[in-house]
Order: C-alpha cells, then structure tokens, then sequence
C-alpha cells in the first residue's frame, strides 16, 4: 500500500472521507499528538485501527468529535461540572468519560459502560471531523509502545505502507496526550494527566479527584497498565536533585564510546557542559511540546538517552513526568 502523505485541503478531505466510509483509517494532526481515525460505528474500521497499531484489545479508544457535533447521540447524561468544564477548556486537549449510550461500536470501548470523548481544538482536526461528520475513535498514530507521533513524518516513519493517507498539520503544538478525566462521579477524577492540570480543572469544577490505581482493583482507565512511548534506545532518569550524577554517567559512558545524549530542559542543559543535548526548552509548555519529538530525534542518533526531570513537578509537569517515566522503563 502507498503511503499518501498530504496538506490538509478539499482533496486531502474528500480522499479521507472516502476512506473512512469504507471501513478504513487515515491519520490526522491534533494539537496534543497524530491519531489514527476510524468511523466509531463501523466495527471492522475500529477493528482495523488496533491491527495496525497491535494495541492489545482491551485499552479503550477516546472518540473525536467537532465543536457542532451533538454529543447527546453518545452520551446519556452531563453532569454540570462537565458542562462548566467544556465552555472553559473545549475545543481543547481534555478528554472526558461519559455514561455511553451504546451508539458506537462496542469495540470501541472494550466492553466498558462509558465512552471517552475529545473535541480537539486543532484546525486541521476540526476541518477533518466535520468533513466526515460521524464520530472518530482515534488513539495515537503511531505503533503500540512506541513514541507517540507530533509530526506526519513521526506517523511515516511508524505506519509507512500501513495505511493509505497521512493529512499533514504540522508539528503539533501541545505535544503530550490529552488529559482523561471521568466525568462519571460527583466530582471529576483525572484518570491520565496532560495539558489540562488537575489544578486548572479544580478551579473551574471546584473539586478535582487524581485516581490512584489501588492493589487487587479493577484499572479504571485500561491505557493506564501498559508501558507506553518507550524509544528504541537504552534510556535512564535522573531525578532533578541527581542532575550531576547524570553529568558523570553521560562523561563515564562519552569515554567509553558510547553515544551518549542528555536531554534535559535548557537550564540543566547549560550547567552541563555536556556537547551532545536533546533540549526540551525553557518552561513547561516548551518541555511538553519537545518531547516526544526529542525522543524520535533522540532515538536516531544515540546508544543511551540519558534524561533529567525538570525541577518543577506540579501542573503540566506532572503529565510530562508522567511519559518521562514510562519511556525510562
Ligand atoms: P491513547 O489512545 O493511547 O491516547 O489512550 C487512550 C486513553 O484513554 C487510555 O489511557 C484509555 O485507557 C483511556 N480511555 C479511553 N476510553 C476510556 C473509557 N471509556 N474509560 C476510561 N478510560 C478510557
Ligand atoms: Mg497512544
């Protein structure tokens, strides 16, 4: 199959379109990373999207909507909170679980009674979404356990004769994946962090709940139990605290022969007088958007990434934090 790789016009949409009515998957841009589309109610399609990521079948897809699309075809209620949440942060990189109303495809969700939903606020997504006009289950476009894709050539370099059209957007903008937040209970509980803080949604709902997953208990949010963006180099975390340790392992390791890089945020950076950097910018918003993308870069040139957590760890940190570890084993 020919990877067809295209800006996003009335071309690109209409191939797109046509695709997706036939039980087939495209990739399109979000602000928060590249996802994998296919008709929610068109089980083959949903099908189709797990066999090309090799996403084991019990980690739930989140279903992509327009800003116009009526959500009462998928939902059977809105707590207020939810509605107050979605006029402060929607179109946005907050995904929010909702009882379903078992319209889509069971696959979708794997079984659960709930249905994750986003409406991203990427121009791109939204051309794309109200095109097609019937709501998108999507994970990231990338294969499973590999970094996630910020880049339609991230999506190449993973899903090249995979699948039949890449729309391009560009570098996407917020970098880590959006924020899960169940929206079933009386106050809402982020399941995944991201871009949208637990702090930010506390302002907004009043209370905000993080879910802790407990021993013997049954995972509320399944993504949560796998290793997830792991490069395909050696790679170790130095807490912030540890950053000289990390300057000597990346000298040790530099004499030995070793393709050593660090990758550390810009202040770090220039304390190490270390030559070899993956620079993750200079505040929390630079540090999200660079990751992914320095771990793809990072991954092509070294033998070992050598990373240090930034010294703030609340906020966006967190979710960063988050990915960080699960891509340091
Ligand atoms: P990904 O597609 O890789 O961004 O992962 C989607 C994330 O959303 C995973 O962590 C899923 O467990 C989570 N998710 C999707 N649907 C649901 C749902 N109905 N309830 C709870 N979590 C969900
Ligand atoms: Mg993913």
């Amino acid at each position: 199959m020919i990877t067809y790789v295209l800006p996003i016009d009335n071309v690109s949409l209409e191939m797109a379109k046509s695709e997706i009515m036939r039980s087939g998957v495209v990739a399109f841009p979000t602000e928060t990373v590249y996802g994998l589309a296919a008709n929610a109610f068109d089980t083959a399609a949903v099908e189709k999207v797990f066999a090309v990521k090799g996403r084991p079948n019990d980690n739930p897809l989140i279903v992509h909507v327009h800003k116009d699309y009526d959500l009462s075809e998928l939902v059977t209620e809105i707590p207020y909170y939810a509605q107050l949440l979605a006029k402060a942060f929607l179109p946005g990189p907050l995904t929010m679980v909702y009882k379903s109303k078992d319209t889509i495809s069971k696959a979708v969700s794997c079984g659960l009674d709930t249905v994750a939903i986003r409406i991203p606020s990427h121009e791109g997504a939204q051309r794309f979404l109200k095109y097609v006009d019937v709501p998108i289950a999507a994970p990231s476009a990338n294969l499973s356990k590999h970094v996630s894709p910020v880049t339609a050539k991230h999506v190449f370099d993973d899903l090249n004769g995979k699948i039949p059209l890449i729309l391009d957007g560009g570098k996407c903008s917020g970098g880590i994946e959006s924020t899960v937040l169940d929206c079933t209970g009386k106050i809402p509980c982020v399941l995944r962090s991201g871009l949208i803080s637990r702090e930010m949604i506390a302002q907004v709902a009043g209370e905000c709940d993080e879910y802790v997953f407990k021993d013997g208990e049954k995972v509320r949010s399944p993504g949560m139990k796998y290793k997830h963006y792991s490069p395909r180099c050696e790679t170790v975390l130095f807490g912030y605290n540890d950053r000289e340790k990390a300057f000597e392992l990346y000298r040790a390791k530099s004499l030995q022969g070793v393709k050593a890089f660090l990758m550390c945020d810009d202040w770090v950076a220039k304390q190490s007088g270390c030559p070899d950097i993956l620079n993750l910018g200079k505040n929390e918003n630079e540090i999200a958007a660079n990751l992914y993308d320095k771990l793809r870069e990072g991954e092509a040139v070294a033998e070992l990434i050598i990373a240090v957590a930034p010294q703030k760890q609340d906020g966006v940190m967190v979710g960063v934090m988050n990915r960080l570890k699960k891509a340091c084993g």
